[in-house]
């Protein structure tokens, strides 16, 4: 790959052809191998001077792929010309010409937010091009502000600016004069040269000129200096300072650990310029892909009002828009929303919510009913409900008494029975329980249709309609962890749509933000809300509430994750991916060591076995699903498995393409590995 500099300007004739050949000229005289690129020229014959000054060879449908004949933006001359423009084309133009040359400079139109299609302007463009951009501005009256205004909103859009060069400098008037100098104390980036008018630059003699003055007058080695990656550095501090969840440090500190920098899309990009596909969004939380321009903005619209103000006596506008949001998209019954910033705060909340709601009604109903296999987050209350051993044992000593019901795992079902003859055997336990202890029985706590934590556990379709008709029938209310299966990772925007459950309670956090901010919520209804309403002095409040509760900054994000889901469709654009990846899925029963494939929508857990004849699971301490990601890893996709289950989890932004990586990936290096 060649190193790319994308010329952008403070207005349309600033110069930004003359610099790009200037540059251009001067980095040949260096030896170095140049390309050049005009995605977009409106009139004119900048193209064919410029291909002419640097001997460009390159066919023309990759130096410009889209010529109007009209002086217009992009947007407009296109439109007027009756062209549609596809974006990748300019993607396909500039990867093989990057490929062909050294160096390739990549020359735009007008200013930063020239339009070229709706809702895309120059600046998008440098963004998904991913190449830093030097800013051309000529010298003169009105110099500061132009520049000014041009670095500001790059930075602040994302994009990376080498520096700015202040061309057609006469140093005539005291405008001009003054020009760098306050530039210098105003700028965030350094002015990389100051080129001055030269006359008839086309000739022979003038393009002499031109590489001439670019070599003396242009700082031609920061403009193609490489940022040198602190990675050394970042991965000493980071041992040296950091405790990381889930993690034997012992491992981390021999290890060589990923350090992520940046992301975009599906990608996630390391400290070291390598990117990864986001296999798990992050931990499960990514909806529309990072950086995604309408989260961030909203984000930012926020941050300009304010960050953060309290919930405690106070109201703030984003978490009141989002409350009605989601009110108004939670399965019915549901009324208020109580907020919190993580999932497992949002199952503490449910769980003393319930506690407290009982003692109201004088039944004294104090105990829970959680399922084997399950995981609602790691404060001590969720973790009283956890059903993983593993992770929960050690705290026995710290935790209250909970019912433990039998888990729907069809693969090691604990009837040994299979779906559909099965008729539900695993819920006689539940049943026990309820008849035998629903006098005092609070709450059953569940993780709707798949056990996420315990290794993507998809529950057989009809059982979770069953436990919501038990919760009635014994007058026990009904708890729905949706923190992870919420916001579309089933298919439907929350898994309790699936078999038609509106819960009494309903826990959100992960993608609630789109994977941006930490926030949670509880919805209740209205009946249970109520309960607690009465006088001051009653003491019937509900004692909890986090500092950053509601937090503005969150809800924004939030706002636009929702928004986002009505304007592209999101969940209808789900359903051929959801097939895609099923059948994709199919080639895996193929492996040895794969003993069970478990998806529901875009949740995947792929289940590796020992013997698959006996279901045999592979040692803990083997660490074999640790293998397989760190394999995954080789091949750009970023996983973390679950014990001996690999985990799929991809932003329901990802394309087809991108599945396919994934779990073409993910095969190979189950393969190499278990093989
Ligand atoms: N509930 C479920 C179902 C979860 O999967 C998780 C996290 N994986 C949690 C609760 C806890 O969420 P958090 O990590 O945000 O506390």
């Amino acid at each position: 790959m060649s190193k790319a500099i994308f010329i952008t300007a403070t207005d349309t004739g600033a110069g930004k052809t003359i610099i790009s050949c200037a540059i251009g000229l001067a980095l040949k005289k260096k030896g170095l191998d140049i390309g050049y690129m005009k995605p977009f020229q409106c009139s004119g014959d900048d193209m064919e001077f410029i291909c002419r000054a640097l001997g460009i060879k390159d066919e023309q449908e990759l130096v410009n792929p889209y010529y109007a004949k009209e002086p217009l933006a992009p947007y407009i001359a296109f439109k007027r010309a009756k062209v549609k423009i596809d974006l990748d084309k300019v993607f396909n133009a500039y990867k093989e010409l990057s490929r062909r040359h050294e160096v390739l400079i990549i020359e735009g139109v007008g200013g930063l937010l020239a339009p070229i299609k709706k809702d895309y302007l120059i600046a998008d463009l440098i963004l998904d091009l991913d190449v830093p951009a030097l800013i051309v501005a000529r010298a003169g009256l009105g110099t500061l502000n132009h520049t000014l205004l041009t670095q500001r909103y790059a930075l602040d859009y994302g994009v990376k600016v080498k520096g700015v060069i202040i061309n057609n400098y006469q140093g005539e008037t005291t405008a001009e004069k003054t020009n760098p100098d306050v530039l210098k104390e105003f700028l965030d980036v350094p002015i990389l040269g100051i080129f001055p008018r030269l006359k008839n630059v086309k000739s022979k003699d003038g393009l002499e000129r031109l590489a001439k003055t670019a070599g003396k007058n242009i700082d031609l080695k920061a403009l193609l200096k490489t940022e040198k990656p602190l990675i050394r550095q970042l991965i000493k501090r980071d041992k040296d300072f950091l405790w990381h969840p889930f993690t034997q440090m012992q491992d981390w500190l021999k290890d060589e650990p990923l350090i992520i920098e940046e992301a975009k899309g599906c990608y996630l990009r390391d400290s070291q310029g390598k990117w990864y596909l986001d296999g798990v969004s992050s931990l499960w939380v990514n909806v529309h892909g990072h950086r995604k321009k309408e989260i961030d903005a909203a984000i930012k619209r926020q941050l300009n009002k304010v960050a953060h103000s309290t919930l405690l006596g106070l109201g703030n506008v984003p978490s009141i828009e989002l409350a009605k949001e989601l009110i108004a998209i939670a399965p019915p019954g549901l009324a208020k929303v109580f907020y919190s910033d993580s999932g497992s705060s949002a199952v503490e909340i449910a769980l003393k919510m319930a506690y407290q709601y009982w003692q109201y009604l004088d039944k004294a109903k104090t105990r829970f009913i959680h399922l084997e296999n399950a995981y609602h987050g790691d404060t001590i209350g969720a973790v009283s409900v956890g059903g993983i051993d593993l992770f929960h044992k050690v705290y026995q000593g710290l935790l209250f008494e909970s019912y433990k019901a039998d888990s729907p795992y069809c693969y090691r079902c604990p009837e040994g029975k299979s779906y559909p003859l099965c008729n539900f055997e695993c819920l006689e336990r539940l049943k026990e329980i309820l008849e035998k202890k629903h006098s005092e029985i609070a709450a059953l706590i569940i993780e709707p249709l798949v056990q996420g934590a315990s290794g993507m556990l998809v529950w057989p379709p009809g059982i979770y309609k069953k436990m919501a008709k038990l919760c009635r029938e014994y007058n026990v209310l009904l708890i729905a962890d949706e923190v992870a299966v919420g916001f579309g990772r089933t298919g439907k925007m929350f898994a309790s749509e699936w078999e038609g459950v509106s819960p009494d309670i309903l826990c959100l956090a992960k993608g609630i933000t789109g994977g941006y901010l930490p926030l949670a919520a509880t919805l209740t209804t209205r009946k249970m809300f109520d309960g607690f309403l009465g006088e001051y002095k009653e003491q019937k409040t509900f004692f909890h509430g986090h500092t950053y509760t509601g937090n503005p900054l969150a809800c924004a994000a939030a706002l636009a994750n929702l928004e986002l889901f009505k304007k592209e469709k999101t969940l209808r654009g789900l359903e051929p991916k959801i097939k895609f990846l099923k059948e994709g899925l199919e080639r895996f029963k193929g492996l040895p060591n794969v003993g069970d494939i478990r998806q529901k929508g875009l949740m995947v857990g792929i289940e590796l076995v020992k013997d698959r004849q006996t279901k045999e699971s592979y040692p803990w301490e083997e660490g074999i699903g640790v293998k397989v990601c760190r394999k995954a890893r080789e091949y750009g996709v970023l996983l973390r498995p679950l014990g001996n289950v690999i985990v799929l989890m991809p932003p329901l932004s990802i394309t087809k393409e991108e599945l396919k990586q994934l779990f073409d990936s993910a095969y190979k290096a189950i393969e190499m590995v278990a093989g």
